[in-house]
């Protein structure tokens, strides 16, 4: 594995547990990070001995990206590393499905991606670093489910985003591939038990048991921890054999 001490990482959506726990294992393995959320600061970090800093940014806003960006280049001269992970859920029957909802979600998963992607792209390319690029999809950027056709859609789009970043960004050394969880224990999920729950008309335990880790191996959520090891592997690996792949990590949920 390539050494990430001294590398400079940006993270988004770091205020909850998956983007934290990936902003804090690159900080132990050496790297600044850069953590970029809604409101964030960077203290946590800080405390601990990593060197952060936080940056404000909603990643579907192209001005703002930008900002953040440069903001990330005063800080440490250069990028390495993208994580784009902030993400959000709204689940809904198709026929009830808000359009003002659909076009949210699309916005933060695909929008926030793209942007973060060219600008950290640009930077790579003019710095001639290359880089590494992780996407944060989900086994629902490989199947379906009840309720999820906005993220599903999403999620989906970020694998084809993955491979084209993947094959004009080689000559670059700038690789991308995305890290696929299954269910992981986070606000965005609580908040999903409820709505499925309300929806399918079944108890929080049921929703948990019988929808979310039903085809598990072993009845287990996956843990921010499982997904922040994937994201390591992916930024470290040394060469341009690891790109545009999709790895899940989902307790045998989906088994490619
Ligand atoms: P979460 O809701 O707990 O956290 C999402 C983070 O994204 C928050 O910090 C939020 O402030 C930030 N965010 C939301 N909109 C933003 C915006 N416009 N700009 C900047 N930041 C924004 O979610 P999570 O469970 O930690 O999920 C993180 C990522 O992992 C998401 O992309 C999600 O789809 C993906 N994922 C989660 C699970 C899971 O089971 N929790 C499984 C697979 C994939």
């Amino acid at each position: 594995m390539l050494k990430l001490s001294g590398k400079v990482v940006f993270v988004t959506g770091v205020a909850s547990d998956i983007g934290r726990e990936i902003a804090f294992e690159f900080a132990r393995q050496g790297a600044n990070v850069v953590i970029a959320d809604l409101n964030h600061a960077a203290a946590e970090i800080q405390e601990s001995g990593g060197r952060a800093i936080g940056v404000a940014v909603d990643v579907s806003d192209e001005a703002e990206v930008d900002v953040v960006i440069q903001a990330a280049v005063r800080a440490f001269d250069r990028i390495d590393v993208l994580v784009s992970n902030a993400g959000v859920q709204i689940v809904s029957p198709i026929e009830d499905f808000r359009f003002s909802d659909w076009k949210k979600m699309l916005a933060i998963h695909l929008d926030g991606a793209f942007l973060t992607t060219r600008a950290v792209m640009k930077l790579m390319i003019a710095n001639k670093t290359g880089g590494s690029i992780i996407y944060m999809g989900s086994v629902h950027s490989k199947e379906s489910s009840m309720l999820k056709s906005a993220y599903v859609s999403a999620k989906h789009g970020l694998i084809e985003l993955a491979k084209s970043v993947a094959k004009e960004g080689a000559k670059h050394n700038i690789r991308a591939n995305v890290i696929c969880p299954g269910f992981v224990r986070t606000p965005l999920v609580d908040k999903q038990i409820l709505e499925q729950a309300r929806a399918l008309g079944i108890s929080e335990e049921e929703v948990v048991r019988t929808v979310m880790l039903k085809e598990t191996v072993d009845g287990e959520f996956t843990t921010a921890a499982d997904v922040a090891q994937v994201a390591l592997m992916f930024a470290a690996f040394p060469s341009n054999a690891l790109i545009g792949q999709s790895m899940v990590v989902s307790h045998g949920w989906f088994m490619q």
